[in-house]
């Protein structure tokens, strides 16, 4: 295959489109398949997330209703929201400078579609068996074993597809109680709506349109084509090693051949159906099982391996090479990641359990009292966002001439709600410095007197 050959496949996509009907993918052990499986387990905690207990209540919920983020001890609440803002970015940016870097590795590895799928085609595998005895048994006429065996493997991918719906309902409700909820029926519409939607969606989507998903229906496979390039790496046959291919006898091993052997192995491994020998392939989601059965040959035929690995398109034609720090994209994507880590771990340290306002009231601005001093009105708002009853007293801090009219009076603040109180300000006339002068307002914790926080607002009085 010459360069030029490679590089026009580069953009070439070749998926199955139903003509060779359901792929049966061959799975056999190797570096990347350890991978696979060792990214895919992180979505246990998928599952188990829910489950997660502390200081006696769920650690991780999304309460929609109280429009709150519960995230172990810590709440977020809508004036936080930039905080949730700020990681999702962050994520969509790792994603970005993924694929500049390797393309559809975020799909190969991660992606639910993919990584459900594979745990589907593994049930397939130990019920059916080997991708020739799948094809058998769907060829082959109706009986019991046939049957059986479809019953089985369909009736776990239902309850993996149901398990994949109350877990996602989980992470919005008391994960117990949500199971208690189905048993007896009493759950909310939401979450039956959720639970049907999730059955039937991975039921269909990881057990029969697989790649299809891949190819037709996620965007992101579209967006990566654009963010990918000659300089990424990716899973790239070796052409000019292993052409010409042939089969031959391994013992005699003719010199005027590629390594290529033509053994098919890493077409029949590919999940999404691709021969990467074609060249460079947007449909590659990057999984490197290929890789995975190439080695395994050239080992058995006492070749180097690396036959296929991941290499640029550039780095396999001899082209010259732009190191990963110098290409713009992949600098714009890391200055927005650390930007967005600078931000999260500012605003999750900066997160306090209450919100504090003080509003100056301003119809009247000010009052001229009879004792000669001009006092003005205050609204001081608490917003609890805890998870428990808060109490707080209002005192003045500066100007010292000013003197607090409400007494200190406790404001409780149930979690979740905000509490205002109306307190007033007064300054001897003749103590008045000018028109408009700061002050400032100190709320302390009525139970945890270190626990204060400041507020600046101003005083208004007559222009002198
Ligand atoms: S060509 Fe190789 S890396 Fe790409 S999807 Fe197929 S097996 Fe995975
Ligand atoms: S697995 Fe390796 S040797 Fe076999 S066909 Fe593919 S590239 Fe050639």
């Amino acid at each position: 295959m010459s360069s030029q050959t490679t590089s026009e496949t580069a953009t070439t996509w070749h998926p199955n489109v139903g003509e060779s009907g359901t792929i049966h993918a061959k799975r056999i052990p190797g570096r990347f398949r350890a991978i696979k499986w060792l990214t895919a387990s992180l979505w246990l905690f998928f599952f188990i997330g829910p489950y997660l207990r502390w200081e006696g209540r769920q650690a991780l919920l999304i309460d929609l209703p109280s429009r709150q983020f519960h995230i172990y001890g810590l709440t977020v609440h809508p004036h936080d929201i930039w905080v949730l803002t700020f990681i999702m970015i962050f994520f969509a940016m790792l994603l970005v400078a993924a694929t500049l870097l390797a393309g559809r590795v975020f799909c190969g590895y991660f992606c639910f579609q993919t990584v459900w799928t594979d745990l589907y085609t593994w049930i397939e595998e130990k019920i059916e068996g080997q991708p020739r005895a799948r094809h058998a048994l769907d060829n082959s006429p109706w009986n019991i074993n046939k049957l059986s065996r479809k019953g089985l493997k369909h009736g776990l991918w239902l309850a993996i597809a149901m398990l994949t719906g109350v877990s996602f309902a989980a992470w919005f409700t008391d994960a117990f109680q949500l199971w208690s909820d189905y048993f007896s029926l009493q759950a909310h519409i939401s979450a039956w709506i959720t639970l049907g939607m999730f059955t039937v969606g991975t039921y269909l989507l990881a057990g029969f349109m697989r790649e299809q998903v891949c190819f037709w229906l996620c965007p992101y496979a579209r967006i990566q084509g654009v963010l990918s390039d000659h300089d990424s790496v990716l899973p790239t046959y070796d052409y000019r090693r292993g052409e010409p291919r042939g089969k031959r006898e391994l013992e005699n091993a003719v010199n005027d051949k590629g390594d290529c052997v033509d053994c098919d192995q890493c077409l029949v491994v590919c999940p999404t159906g691709i021969d990467i020998r074609d060249g460079q392939q947007l449909g590659c989601i990057t999984c490197g099982l290929c890789i995975d059965a190439c080695d395994s040959v050239m080992k058995k035929i006492d070749r180097s391996t690396g036959l296929i690995r991941y290499a640029s398109l550039n780095e396999m034609q001899d082209s010259p090479q732009i190191s990963m720090l110098r290409r713009p994209m992949v600098l714009v994507s890391l200055v927005m990641l650390i930007t967005c880590v600078a931000f999260v771990a500012y605003g999750l340290t900066s997160i306090t359990p209450i919100e504090v306002s003080v509003e100056p009231e301003r119809q009247p601005m000010f009052v001229k009292m009879s004792d000669g001093s001009i006092q003005n009105s205050y609204h001081v708002r608490i917003f609890n966002k805890g998870s428990e009853p808060s109490r707080h007293y209002v005192t003045l801090n500066q100007p010292e001439q000013a003197t607090l009219v409400t007494p200190a009076q406790t404001i409780v603040t149930k979690p979740g709600t905000m509490s205002s109180v109306r307190v007033f300000v007064k300054i001897p006339q003749a103590r008045l410095d000018q028109a408009k002068q700061a002050i400032t307002f100190m709320i302390t914790n009525a139970d945890d007197q270190g626990d204060k926080y400041t507020y600046q607002s101003y005083f208004t009085g007559p222009e002198k």
